[in-house]
C-alpha cells in the first residue's frame, strides 16, 4: 500500500510522454515450488444451479494460498517488482494458474474476439525512500524510459456475460533494495492466494454464477495504484457491477479485518454482511495517507472496498513479510468472507 496518495496524479501529469509499448518478452519457463496435496474430487452438483463442466486440471484446483504465497515470495521472483523481471515470473505463475483453472483471458483483445490474461501498461522508473521504517516508492525521473507491467485478468463466465463482479489483488511488491529481499508475503502474495481460493472453491462447487466472477491481478499497486488506473482508463471488458479488493489479510488477530471504501457502497455491504456471518469484524476505517487499488474504482462511482487486516502496517514494506509472518487460517478466515460476499453479489 503506497503512502503517497499523490503519486499516480504525479505520473498523470507526465504521462504525455510515454515511449512505444514493445511487448513483453517470452514468458519465463519457471520453476514454482511445490506444495505436497491431497486429492480432492471435483463436485459438480454441489449446490443449486446450472451446472456446468470447465476444463479444469485438479492439479490446479487442489493448491491452497499457501501454496501460492510460498510460490510468489520464492526469491527468484526477487520481491515482484513492477517492471522487473521478477513481475514477469509472478505474471507467468498467476497466468498459469488462471489457464489451469479453465478461467476465460480478459485482458488485452489479441484480435476482435479473443483476450489474453495479459493487461499490458508501463511505469515509471522510482526512487526509494523509507518512510518511518518503511520502503516507499516516489516517482523518478519522468525523462528515463518506462517499462513493461501488465495485470493478470481472467474469470469465470456466468449465464449473463455481460455483468461482472472482480474479485482483485495486487500481485506486485517491492523487489530488493540495498541487499535486501523484500519478498512481500502478507502486502500482497496473502490477497492473491485468498482470491485464487474463492476462486477453486467455486469451480468445486461446479456452479455456473449469474454473472462473470473475474480475478483480476493489478501491478504496479506500489508505485500509485498505477495496474488498476491503467485498467479504469481502458478497460478491458464492460458492465463492472462490483470490485472486492483485498490486500494485506494474514497477519494480526484473527477475526479482527477492516475495510476501505469511500462510501457504504453495496461492496462494503456484501462483505460487512459476510464478515458478521463469519462472526468477525470488518468495519469502515480511516486511511490515514495510505490507500490501496479500490481508489480510483471508487473515484469512477464503481462500488468497490478493500479488505485487509486491521494490523496491517505490521512488519509492512520491511523484508521481514515473510511467508511464516502469514497466519494461514486468518487468509482462509478472509477467503471465507470474499466467498460468502461474492455469493451476494453474483448468484
Ligand atoms: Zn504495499
Amino acid at each position: 500500500m503506497p503512502t503517497r496518495r499523490g503519486f499516480l496524479k504525479c505520473l498523470s501529469a507526465v504521462g504525455a510522454t510515454l515511449l512505444p509499448w514493445y511487448g513483453w518478452s517470452e514468458i519465463f519457463k519457471i520453476k514454482i515450488p511445490q506444495c505436497a496435496q491431497a486429492s480432492i474430487p471435483t463436485s459438480s452438483t454441489i449446490r443449486q444451479g446450472v451446472n456446468f463442466v470447465l476444463q479444469t486440471d485438479n492439479k490446479y484446483l487442489n493448491r491452497t494460498a499457501t501454496d501460492d504465497i510460498l510460490a510468489l515470495t520464492s526469491s527468484e521472483l526477487q520481491g515482484r517488482r513492477a517492471g522487473t523481471v521478477g513481475e514477469e515470473k509472478a505474471a507467468a505463475y498467476l497466468m498459469d494458474q488462471m489457464k489451469g483453472l479453465g478461467l476465460e483471458p480478459l485482458g488485452d483483445l489479441v484480435d476482435k474476439n479473443n483476450h489474453d490474461y495479459s493487461n499490458a501498461f508501463t511505469v515509471y522508473p522510482v526512487v526509494e525512500e523509507f518512510y518511518h521504517g518503511r520502503l516507499t516508492f516516489r516517482p523518478g525521473n519522468p525523462d528515463d524510459l518506462r517499462t513493461p507491467s501488465a495485470n493478470i485478468i481472467g474469470g469465470l463466465i456466468g449465464t449473463n456475460p455481460t455483468e461482472s463482479v472482480i474479485l482483485s489483488a495486487h500481485y506486485d511488491h517491492l523487489g530488493i533494495f540495498q541487499g535486501n529481499l523484500y519478498p512481500g508475503a502478507n502486502d500482497n502474495a496473502s490477497g492473491v492466494g485468498c482470491i485464487l481460493d474463492v476462486m477453486r472453491r467455486l469451480l468445486k462447487e461446479g456452479i455456473k454464477p449469474k454473472c462473470n466472477v473475474v480475478l483480476a491481478f493489478w501491478s504496479a499497486e506500489e508505485m500509485g495504484f498505477v495496474g488498476s488506473y491503467s485498467f479504469i482508463e481502458k478497460p478491458t471488458f464492460a458492465g463492472i457491477q462490483a470490485v472486492l479488493n483485498v490486500d494485506t489479510v494474514g497477519n494480526g488477530p484473527l477475526g479482527e479485518f477492516a475495510l476501505w471504501a469511500n462510501s457504504d457502497n453495496k461492496a462494503v455491504q456484501a462483505i460487512q454482511s459476510a464478515a458478521k456471518e463469519n462472526k468477525v469484524s470488518a468495519s469502515l476505517a480511516p486511511n490515514n495517507g495510505y490507500n490501496s487499488d479500490q481508489v480510483y474504482f471508487n473515484m469512477d462511482n464503481i462500488p468497490a472496498v478493500t479488505l485487509m487486516a486491521r494490523n496491517w502496517l505490521n512488519k509492512n514494506h520491511t523484508p521481514d513479510d515473510v511467508p511464516d509472518f502469514v497466519n494461514p487460517q486468518k487468509v482462509s478466515l478472509a477467503s471465507d468472507i470474499l466467498y460468502s460476499a461474492v455469493q451476494k453479489l453474483v448468484f
